[in-house]
């Protein structure tokens, strides 16, 4: 429980480290990292990602490509075979005759148109060998083919020369792009003419438009003839040489349209793909170039891919990639961090630990040498202790020796008086004997009778100090017991001239003790108060007794005697009620008249002490209880002994 305040401690010491900041070092090193891990990973992957995205546009670009090159293979095979059908008809035959009367070439100029119709082409139209037509299905339209000739083109000269003719080129008569077919008709191995049909490409343009691709088809000499874009249609993709000049003027493919070039620019390429740059007045736009060529129809179909969304897509991934390297950077470092704080916490933890057992173990030390210390120091007491008892045992024996020795001495001189008195007497009383005198030898023997009758006395005394405290009490009556006593003290009083009081009130007034100890006790005082007056002649002694105030049930009566003595010295008060203490000369005390008393006293659960009287002299007070209702009178048989 004494470590307790300790251990409450420890959070409080480990807050501060808590809250301690994260070490720069640390932070410098991790921006490092990330700046490494973006240059390692991120730059080389925004590279990669850019090839990806470009690749899925190629991919995506292919696609376009297939399709649009297979809608126009498609258009065209459509109609490829219709001119060999139509120039088999008889009556197409008779309009290309020189001679055709004007109702065949009427009858063809509705067949024509009726076909023309139904199959959806631009236009049909006969020509004969001068290549002057003959028959058109617009024939009934405000500027038709009719009287036109034609044997410039090359579909013309083609069919003629008994072949399939075929040509693309924008209609001097319509104003529209088309793309020709020529077939001849035949009488035999004789060609009579050549039947042409012309498709529309308007309808095929449709389909192209789209948001992140153009499609263009251009012709051997790089001449936009379709685009998806109307602007770019005659657009050239690079200035002409004088010889494609040439060749285009000579079938008049454009019919004189201004062929200018497209604002594109060569960019690069990307995986065998040129890289073209549009600019334009909404900005500048990048192009993937894919193509395929048609080299039945002299075309080259081109999809141009916008590059935009690929780059934008590697830079959104480049960016995603930058954020997940900053979060993982971040990751790590919050990770880090926790695991530095973590580490100092334990740490901390571990060295508060330390510290504890280190000052438990230095206490439990303490109290190790604490205890073996107080273990000696009681040691060292017992044996002190032992040390006072056997010092105690030695002074008890010989204080007992020293007042055995003084009683020794005090007995002897008591007895060794008398008993050289008794001598004399006896010798005096012998010599009387045989003188004849008998009157002085009888004095002697009297004064040999009072001489052993006072070493009866001393003998009695010792033998009251020898008693064992009689534990029978009873009410005693403190008149009956002074009149007893007052026998022994008026001998006593005899010659001494000391005027004696007494007053004890009305009687009866009991107390609880033995008659015949009350009465030594107060012959006792008395006599001490007797001797003290010796040699004065206005020696006066009180005795007096009163119940105390109140003194009913269990109340005490006081009994004093007080004399006009000397009274008693202040340092002796203390030592007059021990054994043997006496201030009287030997042979005259024996010190024992106060112990015995006090002892007496004590024994009937009273009191005895001495105080100075109030005009000088010893006033020494008994302090008696009152019997106890119902306590029997004591008898006089209760004692064994008769007064000091
Ligand atoms: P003893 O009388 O044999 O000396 P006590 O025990 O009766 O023995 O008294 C002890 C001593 O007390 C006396 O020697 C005396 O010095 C002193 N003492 C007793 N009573 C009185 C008294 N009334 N006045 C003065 N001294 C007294």
């Amino acid at each position: 429980m004494r470590y307790q305040g300790d251990m409450v401690d420890l959070p409080t010491r480990l807050a501060p480290a808590a809250l301690r900041p994260l070490r720069l070092p640390r932070w410098g090193a991790l921006l490092l990292l990330a700046v490494l891990l973006a240059a390692v990973v991120v730059v080389p992957g925004r590279e990669r990602l850019a090839r990806v995205a470009l690749q899925e546009a190629e991919s995506r670009g292919q696609n376009t490509l297939r399709l649009a090159v297979a809608g126009l293979r498609g258009e065209l095979a459509r109609f490829e075979r219709l001119p060999q059908l139509i120039a088999q008809q008889d009556r197409i035959a008779e309009a290309v005759r020189p001679d055709a009367p004007p109702p065949s070439l009427d009858l063809a100029n509705r067949y024509l148109n009726e076909v023309n119709r139904l199959l959806g082409s631009s236009d049909i139209y006969v020509m004969r060998p001068d290549g002057r037509t003959v028959a058109a299905s617009n024939f009934n339209q405000p500027a038709p083919f009719n009287g036109q000739n034609f044997g410039y083109r090359p579909y013309f000269t083609e069919a003629l020369a008994g072949g399939e003719g075929r040509f693309f080129g924008l209609g001097t008569t319509s104003r529209k792009r088309g793309y020709y077919f020529g077939a001849p008709v035949r009488r035999g191995a004789e060609v009579l003419g050549v039947v042409a049909l012309k498709i529309d490409v308007d309808a095929l343009e449709d389909a192209w438009r789209a948001a992140d691709y153009e499609i263009i088809v251009t012709d051997p000499q790089g001449i936009v003839f379709m685009a998806s874009r109307l602007a770019w249609h005659f657009g050239t993709l690079a200035p002409l040489s004088a010889e494609a000049q040439a060749e285009v003027a000579a079938t008049r493919r454009y019919d004189g349209n201004p062929l200018t070039p497209l604002p594109l620019t060569a960019a690069g390429a990307f995986q065998g793909h040129d890289l073209l740059r549009l600019t334009e007045a909404e900005g500048t736009r990048e192009f993937m170039v894919l193509s395929e060529d048609m080299p039945r129809e002299g075309w080259t179909v081109n999809v141009l891919m916008d590059t935009a969304s690929a780059r934008a897509q590697a830079w959104t991934s480049t960016l995603a990639s930058l954020l997940a390297v900053g979060l993982a950077t971040l990751g790590l470092a919050v990770y880090l961090q926790r695991r530095g704080r973590m580490h100092e916490r334990l740490q901390m933890q571990r060295e508060a630990q330390a510290q504890l057992e280190h000052r438990v173990a230095e206490r439990t030390r303490e109290l190790d040498e604490l205890n073996a210390r107080l273990r000696g120091e009681v040691a060292e007491r017992r044996a002190t202790e032992a040390e006072l008892r056997r010092t105690h045992s030695r002074l008890i024996q010989s204080g007992k020796l020293a007042a055995l020795g003084q009683m020794s001495a005090a007995l002897s001189h008591e007895f060794n008086q008398p008993l050289g008195a008794l001598r004399n007497f006896a010798d005096n009383a012998l010599a009387y004997i045989d003188r004849g005198r008998v009157p002085e030898a009888r004095e002697n023997i009297g004064r040999i009778q009072g001489l052993v009758e006072r070493m009866s006395g001393i003998s009695r005394t010792l033998r009251n100090f020898a008693r064992k405290p009689n534990r029978h009490l009873g009410a005693v009556d403190v008149h009956a017991v002074w009149a007893d006593a007052c026998e022994v003290i008026d001998w006593r009083l005899r010659g001494t001239g000391v005027a004696l009081e007494v007053d004890l009130g009305p009687p009866p007034l009991q107390v609880q003790g033995g008659p015949v100890r009350l009465q030594q006790v107060l012959v006792n005082l008395v006599t001490n108060a007797i001797d003290s007056l010796e040699g004065r002649a206005d020696g006066r002694v009180l005795v007096a007794a009163a119940a105390e105030a109140g003194a009913e049930l269990g109340g005490r009566v006081r009994i004093t005697v007080t004399d006009n003595g000397p009274g008693v010295a202040p340092g002796l008060a203390e030592r007059i009620f021990d054994p043997f203490f006496t201030t009287k000369g030997v042979g005259r005390g024996l010190g024992l008249g106060l112990s015995i008393s006090y002892n007496i006293v004590k024994d009937f659960g009273g009191d005895l002490r001495v105080t100075d009287a109030p005009g000088g002299g010893a006033c020494f007070e008994i302090v008696l209880p009152v019997p106890a209702v119902g306590c029997l009178p004591a008898e006089e048989g209760d004692e064994d002994m008769g007064a000091a």
